[in-house]
């Protein structure tokens, strides 16, 4: 291999291995590893490979749930960006922020507090992923159901694309409607078009205020009910996330924190100035009370801190319920959310397979967790066959099949269970413009 000469790649069997995988638990085995520390560094390397005819995986942190980052059956060599992690930029008179591809989503979001700035698309892996990782993934977190999710705050993207040629997207200003939106076509492309390599991001002042607080309910349903009439009242918090009993003890088995391990819990923040946010909670108080909740009120920021880690351990606590999660990260109308539960608790009941579920109830965006055991061949099959039902049951009540995971490797089956066939085809299309040899990813997002 040509690339071999490169001084920033490397065949070392160790580094293959703990390269090959991500946070799916799916796992290849690239042919070798590419860390480059520039964009000029990637382009060289993507022109050899381009001559060379081997398939190049893009790579941030690793943290992506449906194998997006893991290479397939082709001779691939897996991308790291986590060289290129330049804050670049932070212009606080135009409020925007130019990064590297490989910036840590939490070490940027530090960097704008410390300017009294924000960022608000905040997933639950922030402290790990990336931003590049973040925009291929299109991905969003509790901040979602006020701030919006990453596609809303990408103005602008520098790319190499698989031919090995550079080029920029998007315009610093507000406004701006020259040509295709290149850049939002860009947002959730799972790797499959090109690098990003930098990204211009639109960023906030900090709000005034924020409160956080939990509401105990006597269960998940009423839990999921609340969320409707908080929104209905008038109020819109900043995150509404909702936790189930499984969901709730896992932690507290994983990483005591004091909550509540029977009923199920609303995590909720509020924000703006005094004036709104005092208020506001009153509010939320008398919807909770009307459904029997009950609110408590994180009275330091250590407090709301640990609550957000408790939150954030839920992911992994799962595994002390059972060894192996099968994750999917559906949304509904928020409204339909209590009848999403009814429905996932039929389906457990049914098969005898536990669902544990959590998640950004404020958006419908509900991590459903079969939770079984891939030893278990006969159980695992079972648990298997319950992903396509509570796909079902999703686009029957008015949803879709991945909030901010993406597709990936785990969801290329049931594509079509979503999308029509022309709109399938015209995906396809698109990928061939960026990607005519098929070196991009190759393996993800369509079905065989
Ligand atoms: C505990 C836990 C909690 C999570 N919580 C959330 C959540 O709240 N919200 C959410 O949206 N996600 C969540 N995720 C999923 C994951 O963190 C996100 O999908 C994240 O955006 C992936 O970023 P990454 O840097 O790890 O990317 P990777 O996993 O390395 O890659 C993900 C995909 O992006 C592509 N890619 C990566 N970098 C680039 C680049 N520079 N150019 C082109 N393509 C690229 C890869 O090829 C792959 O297809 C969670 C994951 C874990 C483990």
């Amino acid at each position: 291999m040509r690339i071999d000469r490169l001084p920033f790649v490397s065949a070392e069997p160790e580094d293959l291995l703990v390269y090959g995988y991500d946070a799916s638990k799916l796992e290849g085995r690239p042919t070798a590893l590419a860390f480059p520390g520039s964009t000029q560094d990637l382009v060289e390397l993507v022109r050899l490979a381009y001559e060379e005819g081997l398939s190049l995986v893009p790579r941030g942190a690793g943290t992506g749930m449906v194998g997006g980052a893991v290479p397939g059956e082709q001779p691939s060599v897996i991308v790291s960006l986590e060289r290129m992690n330049r804050i670049m930029e932070i212009d606080t008179d135009n409020l925007v922020a130019v990064v590297e591809a490989g910036v840590v989503n939490g070490r940027f979001q530090r960097a704008l507090k410390d300017k009294g700035l924000f960022y608000p698309p905040d997933p639950a892996s922030l402290n790990f992923c990336t931003i590049g990782g973040n925009v291929a993934t299109g991905a969003g977190g509790p901040r979602a159901i006020k701030y919006g999710v990453t596609r809303d705050y990408v103005l602008g993207l520098e790319l190499v694309l698989p031919d090995g040629s550079l080029t920029t997207t998007g315009v610093r200003t507000a406004k701006g409607v020259v040509g295709y939106d290149l850049t939002r076509l860009l947002v959730g492309s799972e790797g499959t078009l090109a690098f990003v390599t930098r990204v211009l991001l639109k960023i906030l002042p900090e709000p005034e205020q924020v409160m956080t607080l939990t509401s105990h309910f006597p269960d998940a349903r009423t839990a999921a009910e609340a969320v409707s009439s908080v929104i209905h009242s008038g109020v819109l918090p900043r995150t509404l996330e909702l936790m189930d009993q499984h969901s709730l003890s896992a932690v507290e088995k994983f990483r005591p924190s004091g909550l509540p391990v029977t009923g199920a819990l609303l995590l909720v923040e509020l924000d703006g100035p005094g004036y709104v946010v005092g208020p506001d909670l009153e509010k939320v108080k008398e919807v909770c009370a009307e459904l029997g909740g009950t609110v408590t009120v994180a009275r330091t920021s250590a407090a709301a801190e640990k609550l957000w880690e408790a939150r954030r351990s839920i992911s992994p606590a799962l595994y002390s319920l059972r060894p192996t999660k099968i994750n999917e990260d559906i949304v509904v109308p928020r409204s339909r959310i209590p009848e999403m539960l009814d429905r996932l608790d039929a389906l457990s009941r049914e098969s005898g397979i536990l669902i544990a579920s959590f998640g950004h109830a404020g958006d419908g965006n509900i991590h459903v967790n079969i939770m079984t055991d891939r030893t278990n061949t006969e159980e695992y099959s079972r648990a298997r066959a319950l992903v396509e039902k509570v796909f079902v049951h999703t686009l029957d009540l008015g949803g879709t099949l991945s909030g901010e995971h993406g597709v990936g490797l785990t969801k290329k089956p049931y594509l079509s269970m979503e999308l029509d066939p022309v709109s399938i085809s015209l995906m396809k299309h698109i990928k061939k413009v960026f990607d005519p040899a098929g070196i991009m990813n190759p393996g993800k997002v369509f079905p065989d």
